[in-house]
């Protein structure tokens, strides 16, 4: 038995983070579709909000269990007795980014290796960033997130008004 992390930050998920957590669970016993509680990068929504979308996308997927999570990931993917940690490849950029988080992470803990999942081709240009961008410009975002995340995302740009951009910073570890 098997059981794989897929950790991130997901903030929120959008359809290609759903993508690979699916798919990965195709493949492994168990996949533990982990948010980690406190990235270095300006968060949208908390724990609990990026939690509750998880598991309203993993709800018809039993062997997809989701949690969040702080600390180290490998001390994480230990605790829960995962051997191997996802990620998902979008671009070559991602791959140099994933690259040394594995080798990072292969130093800290041998017994968990790292497996990446090519992304889908129509996900290839999905993240959370561009995702945010795009919704800040009230631009169409229904082809990126499911419709619960979308309704979520109007409604919190709605609290934070008109100088939302400032509020909430789009920058993620990989730019
Ligand atoms: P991070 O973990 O760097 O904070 P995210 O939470 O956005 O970033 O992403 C978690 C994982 O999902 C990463 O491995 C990332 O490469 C992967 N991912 C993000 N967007 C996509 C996508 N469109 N297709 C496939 N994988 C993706």
């Amino acid at each position: 038995m098997t059981t794989a992390v897929y950790p991130g930050s997901f903030d929120p998920i959008h359809y290609g983070h759903i993508d690979i957590a699916k798919r990965a669970a195709k493949i492994f016993d168990t996949v533990i579709w982990a948010a980690y509680d406190r990235p270095m990068k300006n968060l949208m929504f908390s724990t609990e909000e990026r939690i509750a979308f998880m598991r309203e996308a993993a709800k018809d997927f039993p062997n997809i269990k989701v949690m969040p999570y702080h600390g180290l990931t490998v001390q994480f993917a230990r605790s829960i007795g995962a051997t191997v940690m996802v990620r998902g490849l979008r671009v070559t950029y991602d791959f140099e980014i994933e690259y040394q988080t594995a080798l990072t992470n292969r130093q800290l803990a041998e017994d968990i290796d790292t497996i990446c999942l090519m992304t889908s081709l129509k996900y290839a240009f999905v993240s959370s960033s561009t995702l945010k961008e795009v919704a800040f410009l009230n631009g169409p975002i229904s082809t990126i997130v499911p419709p619960f995340v979308e309704e979520a995302l109007r409604k919190r740009l709605a609290q934070l008004g008109e100088d939302h951009d400032e509020k909430v910073k789009i920058v993620s570890l990989r730019e």
